[in-house]
């Protein structure tokens, strides 16, 4: 039998109606023919709460921990969503991530899949089960611990079993009918897109488009695993959603693709270190022993030996920056003169493979931001982004007026 993968977000498991409704979806795939592989994610807010409660119970908490509590939410929905399919007369089971099990490194609250072993559910299939439903978002360390995949890892669950079992499609069914050109919640004049290739899904992803985990659209670009987004809330045909596939599927598309933003972010910059050949190790090499995941950096003019250097990262690793800082400034590693950090900043981003071939793209974006009267305060780009860190205040006003800019309301 073919074997489909069909995922199912927070909003789409978040009441026992909403299982229901999901569980009829995957009646629907199970009636044409096909071993079924559910994966679910916890009811939607279920694992914000989980980690509010590590956080007052231990603020410096072991990370071993945070995933035992973290991962348990999916345990709840993959249980409720086999005893509906049940009552539905479909031959389900449910499996945790260490039953199966999910290999992961030992990287708590950000593991990777290293392993899917598929003797185990291939033999229930074999038996005459006819869907597998797996807690999304956890596995089993080496060391025989509970880990999570980081936030949003059930996308990633779901395309690593569809890459693991060859299956013929994974379906991510989320709480929009597809990727669009930019998170609908910011603007109504986003346009759902049918196609979008992988290398520009992976950028948007990365630099903030939630609605694929990022490391889930890689996995999907490595293994060539058919990978659809589209809505549990209304009746889908075959061909609804938008699917993630090679450049070359795609016939015309314009220069940019999507507008994308991070909220949280942090701009911080050291006054006056010296300006020597190895300070950027110096200063970079505790940041990511800390766990600082620094995204842009800039390095301001020299004066007389001494330069600033600015870099930005996600405003809850701040403190932990700081404290790296610190502690190499202590132990004569670096030296500078303040810390200052910047916590009230937004990223913005475009997107396009388009970019590679057309001049004039980061120009138009600049110019859009002056016309609105956004200040930059750091740029960085590659092949196929632009990226400005901004105010935060006007973030949505950054979205918009580029949506409009690039014409990204109207197809190509
Ligand atoms: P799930 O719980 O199903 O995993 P998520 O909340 O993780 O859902 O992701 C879906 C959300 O992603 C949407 O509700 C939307 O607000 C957001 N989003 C951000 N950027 C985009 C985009 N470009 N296209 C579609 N959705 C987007
Ligand atoms: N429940 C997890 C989270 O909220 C994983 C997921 O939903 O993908 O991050
Ligand atoms: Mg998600």
């Amino acid at each position: 039998m073919p074997v489909l993968v069909m995922k199912f977000g927070g909003t789409s498991v978040a009441t026992l109606d909403r299982i229901k409704r999901a569980a009829k979806r995957v009646g629907v795939e199970v009636a044409k023919g096909y071993d079924v592989i559910v994966i679910v994610s916890a009811m939607s807010g279920e694992t914000n709460k989980l980690v509010g409660f590590v956080g007052e119970t231990s603020p410096l908490y072991d990370a071993r921990e945070y995933d035992a509590v973290v991962s348990s939410g999916e345990n709840v929905t993959a249980g409720l969503m086999a005893l509906t399919l049940q009552e539905m007369d479909v031959p389900a089971r449910s499996w945790q991530g260490w039953q199966v099990p999910v290999k992961t490194t030992s990287a708590h609250s950000s593991a990777r899949i290293e392993e899917i072993p598929t003797d185990n559910i291939m033999a229930k299939f074999g038996e005459g089960m006819k869907v597998a439903v797996v807690a999304g978002f956890q596995g089993v360390s080496p060391e025989g611990r509970i880990t999570t995949l980081g936030r949003g890892g059930s996308d990633t669950t779901a395309v690593a079993f569809a890459a693991a079992f060859g299956a013929e499609r994974c379906d991510i069914y989320t709480d929009v009918d597809g990727v669009y050109t930019t998170d609908p919640r910011v603007t109504d004049k986003a346009r759902k897109l049918d196609k979008i290739a992988f290398e520009e899904m992976l950028e948007l992803a990365s630099l903030g488009a939630k609605v694929l985990q990022t490391r889930s659209v890689e996995l999907a670009m490595r293994y060539k695993v058919r990978l659809r987004v589209l809505s549990s809330f209304e009746e889908q045909s075959d061909e609804a959603g938008t699917l993630v596939c090679a450049e070359e599927e795609i016939m015309e598309s314009n220069v940019v693709a999507g507008v994308a933003f991070s909220r949280d972010e942090a701009k911080m910059t050291l006054i006056s270190v010296a300006d020597r050949p190895g300070i950027a190790a110096a200063i970079f090499s505790p940041l990511a022993e800390a766990g600082v995941n620094v995204d842009m950096i800039v390095q301001n003019i020299s004066e007389e030996g001494r330069t600033d250097m600015t870099f930005s990262c996600p405003v809850d690793q701040v403190a932990r920056a700081e404290q790296a800082m610190e502690a190499a400034k202590a132990a004569g590693d670096i030296n500078f003169h303040d810390l200052v950090a910047d916590t009230n900043v937004a990223k913005v981003s475009i997107v396009g493979i388009g970019m590679r071939s057309h001049a004039g793209v980061a120009a138009k974006m600049f110019e859009t931001l002056r016309d609105e009267g956004v200040n930059i305060k750091v740029i960085t780009t590659s092949e196929i982004k632009v990226s400005v860190l901004i105010d935060r205040k006007y973030m949505e006003l950054a979205v918009q007026s580029l949506h409009d800019a690039f014409g990204l309301e109207t197809a190509a």
